[in-house]
């Protein structure tokens, strides 16, 4: 999970910055020689709004799959520490992998950890 949300991030950054290598070139490319200075404005214009537009798209789903690239990488590396474990003599789950239940005291069987 954690490698396909970092991929992705990657790629869709890669797609981000040529999607706004492309805007910079047409629009660079939409300006002739002889434009008046209102045109040029226009286009400096539209070639901001483009950027930003595309800041804007590129940056959700970029924060979305950093949190979960993250969420997923915590979640992997400690999976087996904060699995909860059911005492079998309160009933009650507890974290980890200790000696005794926290909640009663009763020593926990490790031979039965993998139930
Ligand atoms: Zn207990």
């Amino acid at each position: 999970m954690y490698k396909v949300c970092k991929w992705l991030l990657i790629i869709w950054t890669a797609v981000c910055l040529v999607w706004l290598l492309a805007a910079m070139v047409s629009v660079s490319k939409s300006i002739s020689p002889g434009a008046s200075e209102a045109e040029k404005t226009g286009a400096g214009l539209g070639l901001f709004v483009a950027m930003g537009t595309v800041v804007v798209v590129w940056f959700f789903p970029a924060v979305g799959l950093g949190i979960l690239a993250l969420v997923g990488k915590r979640h992997s590396a400690t999976k087996d520490e904060q699995q909860p474990k059911l005492c079998r003599n309160c009933g009650k789950y507890y974290a980890g992998s200790p000696s005794y239940c926290p909640n009663c005291g009763h020593a926990i069987d490790g031979s039965n950890q993998s139930s």
